[in-house]
This record gives structure tokens, C-alpha cells and sequence, in this order.
């Protein structure tokens, strides 16, 4: 392995301001369509054409060990986050560029977010959609304002954001909520969404 694991010391930001840092969410799956995965390393290669540093869960599953495979093969920065108790369940995505272990998944998000300029979520399954909808709650209470967007890769999350029109309608939900998100159809419009809020 050529990466020196970095034992976590500090939850807050690691990364120097040199490039914007774009944390993926997304699946630990590959998913049942083969565009999610081909999304995945659309958005991997598209990291690493724009200059963006990848921060994501260091996994080697699915959409994750896809997007950050891809960011590397091109040339890109990768960041890997991970607990120790996940090492063996996920696997590591080799060559990262920079490994940092956690003792709990809280300090994996927390890490993730704190070093993160924006967000990009992909197809995913649960911890996807906790980890998306943890950083918009955080947004609506006022503790960031660091963009958010959604690929909607073929559709993918059309339910989520109906089920986000329900909460407003059914006064569960501030309009304004819908102003903290994107949603963009392909990899560079989901980097270029990001990067100008
Ligand atoms: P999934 O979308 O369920 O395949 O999970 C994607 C990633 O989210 C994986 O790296 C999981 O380890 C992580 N994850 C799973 N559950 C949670 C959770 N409750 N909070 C944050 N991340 C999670």
C-alpha cells in the first residue's frame, strides 16, 4: 500500500484550501441498473478533470470503491474515511491518496463534512440517505452553507424529492428547504451546481 493510514487526532478540517474538496455520498452497493455504477465513475473522472479533491467513505463497495477507482485512475485526489470496525466489512479502496481511521461513525461524518467545500449524492441506499439528509438538516439549522446537489442518475431519487414536496405540503417541511439542494442530471453539472452556489 503506498497511503500511510492517519490515525484520526482532530475532527476538524485536514485539507488545505488549494482545490475545492467534494464529498460523494452513495451507495455501498453497485445497485440493480448498470448506469449507476457508469455514473459513478463518470462523476470519479469528472472529479479529477475539475480539479477536485474526492473526500468519501475510503470503501471499495459499489458506487463508493467505483467513484473513488475512477478519481484515482484519472489522476485525482482521493481522501478515504473510515471506523476501524468497517475496515473489514467494506474494504479499503487501494492507492488512496490520503487514509484517515476513525473510532466511530460519527467522527467518519463528521470528518467527511468538516473537510468538505460541497456535496454530491448518488444513488444509494440508507447510509446515503442518512448522510444526505443529515448535512440539508444541518443546513436548515443554520450550521453551514455548503452546497448540496443530487445526481439524479435515470430518475433515481424522482421519490425522495416527491416525498420532500409531501413534507411541504404537509406543513412538515419549510419551502425553503428546497433551496438547499440541487439536482443536476450528469457528473459536470453536478461538480459546476456545486461549485457556483
Ligand atoms: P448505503 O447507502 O446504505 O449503501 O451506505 C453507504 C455508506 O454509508 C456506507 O459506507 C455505510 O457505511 C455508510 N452508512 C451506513 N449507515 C450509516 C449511518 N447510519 N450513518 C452514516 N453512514 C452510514
Amino acid at each position: 500500500m503506498s497511503y500511510r493510514p492517519l490515525k484520526l487526532l482532530t475532527t476538524g478540517r485536514i485539507t488545505m484550501n488549494t482545490k475545492p474538496t467534494i464529498c460523494v455520498y452513495c451507495g455501498s452497493s453497485p445497485g440493480a441498473n448498470a448506469a449507476y455504477i457508469a455514473a459513478a465513475e463518470a462523476l470519479g473522472k469528472a472529479l479529477a478533470q475539475r480539479e477536485c479533491r474526492l473526500i468519501y467513505g475510503a470503501g471499495d463497495l459499489g458506487l463508493m470503491g467505483a467513484t473513488a477507482r475512477s478519481t484515482l485512475a484519472h489522476g485525482g485526489e482521493v481522501i478515504g474515511v473510515i471506523p476501524d470496525v468497517l475496515m473489514n466489512i467494506e474494504g479499503l479502496t487501494q492507492n488512496l491518496t490520503t487514509l484517515i481511521r476513525t473510532e466511530t461513525m460519527h467522527e467518519r461524518k463528521k470528518v467527511m463534512f468538516a473537510n468538505a467545500d460541497a456535496f454530491i449524492v448518488l444513488p444509494g441506499g440508507p447510509g446515503t440517505l442518512d448522510e444526505a439528509i443529515e448535512t440539508l438538516t444541518w443546513h436548515q439549522l443554520g450550521m453551514h452553507k455548503k452546497p448540496l446537489t443530487f445526481l439524479n442518475v435515470e430518475g433515481y431519487w424522482d421519490k425522495l424529492l416527491v416525498l420532500f414536496d409531501h413534507f411541504v405540503d404537509q406543513g412538515f417541511m419549510k419551502p425553503a428547504f428546497k433551496g438547499y439542494y440541487t439536482v443536476a442530471d450528469t457528473p459536470l453539472s453536478a461538480i459546476d451546481k456545486c461549485l457556483m452556489k
